[in-house]
Formats: structure tokens, sequence, C-alpha cells
């Protein structure tokens, strides 16, 4: 019998019904609960989830960054990142925070049969969500991380990620330039092997927008979207008109950070494929 799960939670609303389900079929005693809890309080927030005695939590915007320099132990990916969207309390209550977001986003390509290592990349955005890809496909042997990003105040956050990557993983060249540069942005995409949208737009309400002329895909490239709300945003909707290799969406990013976050507070699969039909 597992020790485990008095019941793992989260810090703001998140896909409860799903969570319980999967605790449901693989025969865990769990229960998933959500908490909307504002920045400024997430210490106390943390100390009362440790009070309680929780198993672990998930943690959504804006409260990554701030968990990630309260936990007790950060493993090497969520502590280049720098934020974390899942935590484990062990039984003694020390708080590990982790970072499933990049590793969703890499198990997601490999699902629709493309693999990182190797493979120039090109990334649209130096938030959150493309840190953490940035990490996880130099972790996983990315052979080039191209960062775009908006002259805006996430650009230094890029910049710092471009050299957190050269210090650690020198043999993943990374470099950052500004969004607004379109010929080298063309330049890059001609060159890459895999474009990546983590910015909002093509969320809604930008869905109908796109960074990327759709002239410059091709047919062996893969383009791949973290936006998942609509399901098909139009880069990944013009990237399958023409031909590209894969044209890969960002719902299945979204299951497969859940499944590794499942993982890590059950040590079981989450049964991903019911999960996706259901609740996806
Ligand atoms: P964030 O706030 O950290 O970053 C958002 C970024 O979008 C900023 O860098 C901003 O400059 C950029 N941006 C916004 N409007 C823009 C525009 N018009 N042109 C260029 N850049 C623009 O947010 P985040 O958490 O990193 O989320 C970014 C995207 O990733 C969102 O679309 C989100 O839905 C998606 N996401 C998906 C998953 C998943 O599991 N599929 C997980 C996390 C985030």
């Amino acid at each position: 019998m597992p020790p485990l799960l008095p019941s793992p939670f989260l810090l703001t609303v998140d896909s409860m019904a799903l969570r319980c389900y999967s605790f449901a079929r693989t025969g865990e005693d769990a229960a998933y609960l959500a908490f909307d809890i504002p920045l400024e309080q997430v210490e106390q927030g943390l100390a009362a989830l440790k009070t309680l005695g929780v198993g672990g939590f998930n943690v959504t915007m804006p409260c990554k960054t701030a968990v990630a320099g309260l936990v007790d132990e950060l493993p090497p990916a969520a502590r280049l990142i720098g934020a974390c969207n899942t935590v484990t309390v062990s039984q003694d209550g020390r708080l590990t925070g982790h970072n499933t977001d990049g590793i969703g986003f890499v198990r997601n390509l490999h699902e629709n049969g493309v693999e990182v290592r190797g493979k120039r990349l090109v990334v649209l955005d130096a938030g959150g969500a493309a840190t953490a890809i940035c990490v996880q496909a130099a972790l996983d042997g990315a052979a080039e991380i191209a960062i775009f990003n908006r002259d805006d105040e996430f650009f230094a956050n890029g910049r710092h990620t471009v050299e957190k990557l050269a210090q650690t993983m020198p043999g993943c060249k990374a470099s950052i330039t500004p969004l607004e540069d379109g010929a080298a942005l063309a330049d890059a995409v001609q060159h890459c092997d895999i474009l990546v949208n983590a910015t909002r737009v093509g969320m809604k309400p930008l869905d109908g927008e796109t960074l990327v002329d759709p002239a410059l895909f091709r047919a062996d490239l893969v383009v791949a979207d973290t936006v998942y709300n609509p399901r098909e945003t139009r880069m990944i909707r013009e990237a399958r008109a023409a031909g590209c290799q894969a044209a890969v969406g960002g719902i299945g990013m979204l299951l497969w950070q859940g499944v590794a976050a499942f993982r890590l507070f059950t040590g079981k699969d989450m049964p991903a494929q019911e999960v996706l039909e259901k609740f996806l």
C-alpha cells in the first residue's frame, strides 16, 4: 500500500476532474482539489499545504517562479528553468519542485514521430513555457536553439536562458534575436528543423493571428504550437496545408505534462488516451 496521497492539491483552478478520474482508474485513494491562492500569498499557501499533509500539488501561472524560490529542493531541470508546475511533498514535509512543461512538449513531439536530439529549433518566445521547452530540448540533445522574442520585458529572460544554456550545456548552440527582425527570423526558419510557437499568439483572443509567414513552410519542417485553445491554431493549419513533415498542436503538451506530474505524484502511468478522449 503506497504511503502517499492524502491528497495532491493545486494552487489555482486546473483540471480536477481528469486527475480524480485518473486516481480512480489507477486505484489511488486520493483527491485533487483546486485552491486559488494569490501570488502575494504563495508562501502562506505552501505552509498551509504542508500543514495539511498533502502529497503533492500543481502550480499554475503566475505562481510558478515564486514557488521555485520557496521549495526545499529543485532538480537540475527545474533549477535551470527557474519555475515549477509540480511539487511533491515527502513524508517529512520537504517540498521538491519539478517542471513538467518541457517534458510534456518533448513527449508530445515524440508521440508525433519527432525527436529533438541533434535538431535545430527556432523557439518563438522567451516566457515561461518557452524557457521550459528550451531547457528540456537542450537536456534532450538539441543541437541548436534560436530564440526569437519581442523586444519586451521577456527579452532579458531569454538572454538569461541563452547564458544558462551556454554555461551548462555548451553542446547546444543557443541564441536570442528580436522577433521584430523579420529577415533573421525568415533565415532561421529556413535553416531549422523544428519551429515552435510558445507565445500567446494564436490563443484566444489572438486566434486567427500567426507570427510566421507560411511561405517559409516546407516538407521537411516540423511546426509545433504550445497553444491548445483553439485546438488548431492558424500556424498549425497553415503548416498542415503546406505539407510540413509534422504539425503538432499544444493539446498533447498539456496532456503529457500532466502524465509526467501524475507519475511524480503516484509512480503510476496516467491513462493518457482515455483522459485525452474524455476530458481534453
Ligand atoms: P508567459 O506570460 O510566460 O509568456 C507569454 C509570452 O507571449 C510573452 O513572452 C509575450 O511577450 C508573448 N506574446 C504575447 N503576445 C505576443 C505577440 N502579439 N507577439 C509576440 N509575442 C507575444 O506565458 P506562458 O505561460 O509562457 O504561455 C505562453 C504560451 O504557451 C500560451 O499560449 C500558453 O497557452 C502556452 N502554454 C501551453 C502549455 C501546454 O501544456 N500546451 C503549457 C504552458 C503554456
